[in-house]
């Protein structure tokens, strides 16, 4: 009997670890090591902050579905991966420590025949932005339980309107960013679009003022440099922000927040900070990346053969140096570390390119964490593939899945479109003229609502491993 341990039950490792399991069956182990109790699709975050979802309706209790699927759930934080053994072990292993049991703090450390690591971006760092002396409330709005503590925030916001005599000073709402993250920041205008609905069907969006800080960058993070496109998305973002009555802070990120005393910059850093009172502060956090740490039977740092210069884990993406100094970039397609192969990495934690520190990038010097929602059910099934093949040693019946094919046949670029719950879609598309151009269109009505509702409604389906969810595309 072999034994998988995924390390992290997000978007990627939650569908590995299942699909590990339906293929398998008891004749392997499969462990999951992740700190939360539930599993979340990340685009629900916005609407349960404002309440318009509810937590329990769109959370997946991991114990009892790894319970009832056979799948070994060990609720808990993976610190460092052993992969040549610990000490006088020779068994490579990963060291973890429990957060939510009665083993709570307890460190334990788990052998493993392969090991998945889909640990996403950083879930401490995820944190909002620096307080000085008393904080009003933050909403962080990647994240469950603050995005709970958000929702009784505007709730109280919404009864004191309604105590209060209608010529009452207005509210303030803001929601931004404090730096650069992970492309886009559809989080955070979600959420705007969501109070603003929630605001107006109670009667008081005349009395509230939302501002939005978009901390300098158009919502659309396209994979090459084209600053045409990038002024149209901006644009065609900012005209929707205008039909909601949103006032858009462009070009600033916020730094702080003391009391109700909110302080922000320039994007680029170059002006004193402004500041404007605020009664409630909604963040969309930026993205940050934190290795495990990787060590030698003797305790020697092995880091850097699991994790390049930026801390994002390594996997088989290529490139190819072309004379001129250009290079080629080619996406992973075994998500395989090119040192270990028997350890797989999926998700935001990964490199989809070759880059190495220190070269230069047109648009910037550090890479962010990729967007990998989209992909994740791709990636988990290619890795599963690999390894049901490895350890039944059956030749695989299914082509190899690949995420280059897969972009050219949707032609679908990561967050080349959005739907929003709030009714609009937007898409990238061609203008009408002589010369058509790319630029965004947003549309609005049922068709962006409801293809919203199917697809929350299938990825939970999948999520909780009903009959038949193996059969639903990547
Ligand atoms: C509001 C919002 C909207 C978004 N919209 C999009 C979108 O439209 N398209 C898109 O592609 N992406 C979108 N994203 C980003 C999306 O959340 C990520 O791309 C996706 O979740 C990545 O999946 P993952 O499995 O790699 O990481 P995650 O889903 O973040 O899962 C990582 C898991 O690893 C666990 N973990 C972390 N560290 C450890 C550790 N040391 N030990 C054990 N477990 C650990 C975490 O607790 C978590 O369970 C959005 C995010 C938000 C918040």
């Amino acid at each position: 009997m072999s034994r998988i341990v995924v390390i992290g039950a997000g978007m990627a490792g939650h569908a590995t670890a299942l699909g590990l399991k339906h293929r398998l069956g008891a004749d392997h182990e499969v462990i999951v090591v992740s700190p939360g109790a539930q599993w979340i699709n990340p685009d629900s975050l916005p609407h349960i902050a404002t309440g318009l979802q509810s937590p329990e309706h769109e959370t997946v209790a991991l114990g009892s579905l790894y319970r009832h699927k056979g799948i070994i759930y060990h609720q808990g934080l993976a610190r460092t991966v052993y992969p040549r053994g610990y000490r006088d072990d020779p068994r490579p292993q990963v060291e973890i420590t429990f957060t939510g049991s009665p083993l709570a703090r307890e460190t334990a450390r788990v052998p493993y025949d392969f090991l998945v690591v889909a640990t996403g971006h950083d879930i401490d760092r995820v944190a909002g932005i620096p307080s000085e002396g008393t904080t009003i409330a933050t909403c962080v709005i990647d994240r469950l339980d603050s995005a709970v503590a958000g929702e009784s925030e505007l709730r109280r916001l919404i009864s004191e309107l309604q105590d209060s005599p209608p010529g009452d000073k207005p509210r303030v709402i803001a929601v931004g960013r404090s730096a650069r993250g992970m492309g886009g920041y559809y989080g955070a205008l979600e959420y705007a679009l969501a109070v603003d609905g929630v605001l107006r069907s109670e009667g008081l969006r005349s009395r509230v003022q939302l501002h939005f800080f978009d901390a300098g960058r158009p919502w659309l993070y396209l994979t090459s440099a084209n600053p045409e496109m990038e002024e149209a998305t901006r644009e065609a973002v900012e005209r929707l922000m205008e039909r909601f009555g949103i006032l858009l802070h462009r070009g600033k990120r916020l730094t702080s927040i003391n009391g109700t005393r909110l302080r922000y910059v320039s994007a680029q850093g170059d002006d004193a900070p402004e500041e404007i009172a605020c009664d409630l502060l909604a963040i969309e956090a930026s993205r940050v990346l934190t290795p495990l740490a990787v060590k030698s039977p003797a305790g020697e740092d092995l880091s850097a053969e699991l994790y390049d210069g930026w801390g994002r884990f390594r996997v088989d993406a290529t490139r190819e140096d072309r004379a001129g100094g250009e290079s080629i970039s080619g996406l992973p397609q075994t998500f395989r570390n090119p040192t270990f192969p028997k350890i797989f990495g999926i998700g935001s934690a990964i490199a989809l390119d070759a880059k190495a520190v220190g070269e230069t990038d047109s648009r910037q010097e550090v890479p962010e964490p990729s967007q990998t929602r989209d992909m994740a059910h791709l990636m988990s099934r290619e890795v599963t593939a690999q390894i049901v093949s490895e350890l039944t040693e059956e030749p695989r019946s299914d082509t190899p899945e690949n995420l280059a094919e897969m972009e050219n046949v949707l032609s679908l670029e990561w967050d080349y479109s959005l739907f929003s719950l709030r009714g609009f879609y937007a898409e990238i598309g061609l203008t009408k003229s002589k010369e058509p151009k790319q630029t965004l269109i947003v549309h609005q009505g049922l068709f962006a609502y409801w293809s919203v509702r199917i697809e929350r409604f299938l990825e939970r389906y999948r999520a909780k491993g009903h009959p038949l969810w193996w059969l639903l595309p990547s």
